[in-house]
């Protein structure tokens, strides 16, 4: 019997509400949405949630921030005066994402005020202190294959994306 394991490709269709319940995220079996178990893909308590689901199952979980997008991080928000920037990107949309090379790796921003003379940046992911409410469905499971194993993510049938 095949089962959510280690190294499975798993195809899911699933419903994400915050904890007012209003819908942040979805995706149905036409949306081909497809994980690989066990890398990370999904966050560490849908993860384990699915864990031995059979096709077919349904799971239902409700996930703190911790299981989630982590918490909220007030030290993530920067307020930058605009002459830092490029001229060119001085004058951005709120919600636009900045990726911003850091020593520690890429670190995405998104803008959320713009000022006359200052940008603030949030580098929290948008879902981070949020209580997640997902329910999901298992569609498929197969084997991945190695070439999925070793880039630690699914690949669609015909996109080629790399
Ligand atoms: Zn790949």
């Amino acid at each position: 019997m095949s089962q959510v394991r280690k190294d499975a490709v798993v195809q899911l269709s699933y419903v994400l509400r915050d904890g007012k319940g209003e819908i942040l995220d979805e995706a149905g079996a036409d949306d081909n949405f497809l994980y690989l178990h066990g890398h990370q893909n999904i966050v560490p308590g849908l993860e384990n949630a699915l864990d031995g689901a059979v096709v077919g199952k349904k799971v239902k979980v409700n996930l703190t921030p911790d299981q989630g997008y982590g918490d909220y991080d007030p030290a993530l928000v920067r307020r930058i005066e605009k002459k830092q920037f490029p001229a060119k990107l001085r004058n951005p949309e709120i919600g636009e994402m900045f990726q911003i090379e850091e020593d520690d790796g890429v670190q995405v921003w998104s803008v959320t005020k713009v000022e006359p003379g200052h940008i603030t940046l949030d580098g929290n992911h948008e879902l981070a202190g949020k209580d997640l409410h997902f329910e999901v469905e298992v569609l498929a499971i197969r084997d991945a294959t190695s070439e999925e194993i070793e880039h630690g993510h699914a690949h669609t049938p015909g996109h080629h994306h790399h």
